[in-house]
């Protein structure tokens, strides 16, 4: 495996085959072509890189070593990707249509950055101590779990990657990583990366592979997985919950959205206008915090539609190879035709007021008004460049219609009324709310959802308590 479009797993520190030479093609969604060849692997594989984690975890430094030395190789994998940025980019390009302004210029660097902050925040985590009356203290540590299997989705191959394997790293833990099959090649350089950063053999491993009856599927059902990191979609999420319940597996599940986004008639409009198109189109709509969901105050619901319309008109559609590109198609047949059902469903359900089906496999930039708050197209996670866009009334309306879903990851508000900012933010569901802003992160913060949303919160100190095994020692001061 050493030719430029040919990608193996990584295991115990080399990049091999898998055990019966099957591979599978990389398909580039722009020019509906193969691009690159990858190693397909199976249990066998899945098994054998769980097992070279296993040994790197019980018998290898790496969950010996201080903060320090293991921040220090972390720190260098952080420069290799940024020195790597275009290759990287350029991968996840090539395997999802994503433009490559925000595969290279966003991506890239937040997945380094990723990096950079898990091996600072180890390094620097304070535990707290807890004087007791009964001349005891107690205080807590935090130890690796063990060998953490991350799963991850196609919509931001790298970054969802990096947010699961650097906090697994920092904190002392051997992984297994089984990149989304239609986006395998940035995993596999994150792989050839480690290794020249020095990071030793067995610590981050990389399977390709499916997800039922594959590699997927064995990393869950392995009793020696100790945590189970996934992102995807939660009906993945909810055979992946009974796979590990075999094993009492401790699992963080981040799944699916259906965001709302809520524009009061006293928000900067033009603001809300902006971060309304980059909530819904950014990554052509394939985000599970989307705001796919509009919901606009009457009195200024015309003007909004009109501008909103107008900028939505204006992306550039293309390759996503090319800087200008802001919608690329999206990341293969099978999700475009999902994504047509939904735009199909449009005429029986609401009236589309700008957008449809483009060449290829590209939907442009698509608005839909007049639709019912049971219709499909509100209720379902579309996951591609479709929003739904509802007028309201009063601010209790606005709240019982935004939360009016089994989803419960995310929320955005613009409004420039402070109480009304704070007094709607506390209300709407998600376990992340944005007021007058979108997508900013704090990667100390919770990230995660509930309901269909998922389980558990991972980012700074939830990290922490999810891929260590937090233990109270409670201490006699005087006999
Ligand atoms: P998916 O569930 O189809 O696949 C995700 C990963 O799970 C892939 O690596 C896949 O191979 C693997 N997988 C599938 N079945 C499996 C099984 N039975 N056992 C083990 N592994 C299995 O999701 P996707 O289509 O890649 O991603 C899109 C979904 O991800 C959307 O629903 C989106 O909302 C969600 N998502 C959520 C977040 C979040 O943070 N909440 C972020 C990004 C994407």
């Amino acid at each position: 495996m050493t030719a430029a479009s040919s990608f193996g797993h990584i295991i115990d520190g080399e990049e091999i085959d898998s055990l019966d030479g099957a591979t599978f093609d990389s398909v580039d969604p722009w020019t509906r072509e193969p691009w690159a060849q990858v190693a397909l692997g199976g249990k066998a594989d899945a098994d054998r890189a769980v097992a070279a984690a296993r040994k790197a975890f019980d018998e290898g430094p790496w969950p010996r070593m201080g903060f320090n030395e293991r921040g220090a190789i972390l720190h260098r994998l952080a420069d290799l990707m940024e020195e790597h940025a275009d290759e990287l980019g350029l991968a996840d390009t090539r395997d999802m249509g994503k433009p490559i302004t925000q595969s290279r210029g966003n991506d890239v660097p937040r997945s380094a950055l990723n990096f950079r902050f898990f091996a600072d925040h180890a390094r620097m985590s304070t535990a707290e101590v807890l004087p007791m009356d009964s001349g005891h203290h107690t205080y807590n540590t935090f130890a690796p779990a063990g060998v953490a299997a991350a799963i991850s989705p196609w919509n931001f191959p790298l970054m969802q990657a990096t947010w699961k394997v650097a906090p697994a790293l920092a904190w002392g833990n051997t992984v297994v990583l089984k990149p989304a099959e239609d986006t395998p090649t940035s995993a596999t350089m994150l792989g050839r990366l480690a290794k020249e950063a020095g990071m030793p053999a067995g610590v981050l491993n990389v399977v390709h592979g499916y997800g039922p009856d594959s590699a997927g599927q064995a990393l869950t059902d392995n009793p020696a997985v100790d945590r189970i990191t996934f992102t995807g979609d939660s009906g993945t999420g909810r055979i992946i919950m009974r796979a590990a319940a075999a094993n009492l597996t401790p699992v963080s599940m981040e799944l699916g959205g259906k965001g709302a986004n809520v524009v009061f008639a006293d928000a900067d409009l033009d603001n809300a206008v902006d971060w309304s198109i980059r909530a819904i189109y950014t990554n052509t709509g394939q985000v599970c915090l989307a705001g796919s969901r509009l919901y606009v105050q009457r009195p200024i619901y015309d003007e909004f539609l009109s501008r909103f319309v107008a900028a939505a008109e204006a992306m550039v559609i293309g390759d996503p190879k090319e800087e200008a590109t802001q919608i690329g198609p999206l990341v293969s047949e099978e999700h475009y035709r999902k994504v047509k059902s939904y735009v199909d469903l449009v005429p029986s359900e609401g009236k589309m007021i700008t957008g449809g089906l483009g060449d290829g496999w590209v939907v442009k930039p698509t608005a839909v008004v007049d639709i019912a708050p049971d219709a499909r197209l509100c209720r379902e996670e579309i996951f591609g460049p479709v929003v739904v866009i509802t007028p309201f009334d009063t601010e209790r309306e606005a709240v019982e219609l935004a939360n009016d879903t089994r989803y419960g990851l995310n929320s955005m508000l613009f409004t420039d009324n402070l109480h009304r900012a704070h007094r709607v933010a506390g209300l709407l569901k998600g376990g992340s709310v944005w007021v007058n802003c979108f997508f900013i992160r704090d990667l100390r913060a919770p990230f995660g959802g509930s309901g269909d949303s998922g389980v558990g919160r991972e980012g700074g100190n939830f990290s922490r308590e999810f891929f260590t095994e937090p233990k109270a020692v409670i201490m006699q001061l005087a006999p």
